[in-house]
This record gives structure tokens, sequence and C-alpha cells, in this order.
């Protein structure tokens, strides 16, 4: 068996963002520490951090009044945030600047009484805080996840702006940008979409790593949008593929028959889980050489947050 290792792979620059300001919090805070929902969808990370004392909470008011608040790299809506001034807690915002740039526009399009159509999917937390920036009117705000949703989607004005959740399959999503603009002909917003070039390069690695191989193994968790996507994009290239939150979730069935498997992994996934999984194809025969495939990506960091 031969291992092909996609060279854009893994943590983006939002995602080891959100993770240092975790642990930077943790340094100066300690165990008052408190992160609103997973931080990155990774449970690697999650468990992570939590053994270094941080607690993860669900809703805000599982936080003790005065303790220290960390928004996950999703972003939250601008209720929460009240919220949490309200209830005395210090803020500090690691959301992705790249999702912030969204929440800018929806805010602006609330600001001009715009109707706005998010496409992404329905009660993810980006999502959620995406149309959580709109407070105008809450009637016209709508989320929509494919053609099908743009086809029976009802609006109320033709004063329409769209965004776009970062981490969609590209292709699906011109598919339903397509629909949109067809349907709607004077929509504004961007130019294809505001996926992010985290999810753009990765996806396009999948693509090359596919003509290589029978089976892709990606690396990341359930909940993890991109890296779902990283798997879809696999099997619509004509191969099998799984996502595995680690070595420990291969099948020996997986294997069976297949002499050229791929590895990438999603942006919220460690390398560590990457080397362990190769450690493991190779345990299980696979050659000592591993081919890399694609350019190597540049390496780029976002600045922390000014609040931590
Ligand atoms: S996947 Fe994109 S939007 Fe999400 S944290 Fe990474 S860079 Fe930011």
């Amino acid at each position: 068996m031969q291992i092909y290792l996609a060279n854009t792979r893994g943590m983006c620059a939002g995602v080891n963002r959100a993770i240092n300001v975790v642990e930077l919090a943790l340094q100066k805070y300690g165990s008052d520490t408190y992160v609103l929902h997973e931080v990155v969808h990774n449970k690697h990370v999650v468990n992570n951090l939590r053994d270094k004392g941080a607690h993860f909470v669900e809703s805000l008011d599982e936080i003790p009044q005065g303790k220290v608040v960390i928004f996950s790299a999703h972003g939250v809506g601008k209720c929460i945030v009240a919220k949490a001034k309200e209830r005395g807690l210090k803020i500090i915002d690691a959301t992705c600047p790249l999702v912030t740039r969204i929440h800018k526009k929806i805010n602006k399009a609330s600001d001009l009484g715009q109707e706005v159509i998010v496409i992404g999917h329905h009660g993810h937390q980006e999502v959620i805080g995406t149309i959580g920036q709109y407070t105008y009117d809450k009637s016209l705000v709508h989320v929509v996840e494919n053609v099908d949703d743009v086809n029976k989607l009802e609006v109320k004005t033709d004063n329409l702006v769209f965004a776009t959740q970062t981490t969609l399959s590209i292709d699906e999503t011109k598919k339903t940008v397509d629909a949109l603009r067809s349907r709607f002909v004077n929509i504004k917003g961007p130019q294809k979409d505001d996926t992010c070039f985290a999810t753009q390069l990765r996806q396009n690695a999948i693509k090359d790593l596919a003509k290589y191989c029978e089976l892709i193994l990606v690396a990341g968790s359930k909940n993890s949008s991109n890296s779902k996507r990283l798997s879809e994009v696999a099997i619509s290239c004509g191969c099998k593929s799984y996502l595995i939150d680690d070595y420990t979730d291969i099948q020996d069935s997986y294997l069976e028959g297949i002499s050229k498997v791929g590895i990438s992994a999603g942006a919220s996934a460690p390398e560590y889980i990457v080397e362990d999984i190769i450690t493991y194809l190779k345990s299980k025969g696979a050659n000592e050489n591993v081919i890399c495939i694609g350019e190597v990506p540049k390496n780029l960091s976002f600045a922390l947050p000014d609040d931590i």
C-alpha cells in the first residue's frame, strides 16, 4: 500500500489563532476561563484544552458572573455579546477574522434595511452567529442550503444581498449562488462566495490527491463542516473516503483491496493525528516512503485579538 499525503492540509490561521487565544487566557486567568461552544470543531483540541483547565459551556448562563468568556472561532450573534456584557463577563473574542468580515457585511445590510440570504447549514454555529448580526427585522433574514431551498424561497423585497458560510463545498455553493443570481437578478453579494482561502485550498488539494488514490482518509471530527466537505469532495472525485477523528477509527474493511491511500486533514485537525494515521498504516504494511502531493502552502497567521 502506498500512502499519498496532501501538502495543503490541517490547521488554518483562524484555528491556530483561536487555540492560542484559549491557551493565553488559561495562562492569564487560569480556571476562570470559559469557552462558549467548542472553540474549534475538533474533539482532540477541545479535550486537550479542557485538560489544561478551560471550561466549555453551551450557554452563558453556565458561566459565573465576573469570569472570562471566549467566543469560539465560529463567532456569535450580537445578542450573545450583549448578554455577556449584562452578566459582567470579561469578553475575549476568538472569532476568525474571515468570519468577522462577513459579520460586518451583515451589520451593514441590517443598517440599510436590506433583505439577507445566507447560504449555509441550518443550525451551524457560524451561521447562527452570522444571522445574529442582523437586528433590523429578523423576518428579512433567510438561510438556504442548496438550489432546492433557493427555488422555494419566499422573499419580501427586491433589496436583496447574500453571504455564505466560510466552510462550504466550493462546487455546491457555486450552484446555489448561480440559482440565486438567476432567480433574483439584482441580488448583491460577493463575486463568487465567502468561502475562505483555507477551505478553497484544502478542497483543491483533495482534488489533486484524488488523482492518485482509491481511498482518502480525512482527519477531522464529525461536527467539523470543512472536514466533512473534504471527504465529500473526495467521494465526488470517485474515491472512497472516510472522516476519522484519529487512527483508531480506521476499520480493517476500509483498507481491503486498497493499494493507494490518500491522507488529508480538516482545518481544525492537529498534525499529530495525521502522523499517527501514517504510523498506523505503516504498521498495516504500507510503504515506508510517503509521497507528498501538491505545493507546500505559505504559513499564514492572523494577529491575536486586542483583548487578550
Ligand atoms: S476555516 Fe477559514 S473561516 Fe474557519 S477558522 Fe479557518 S480560516 Fe477562518
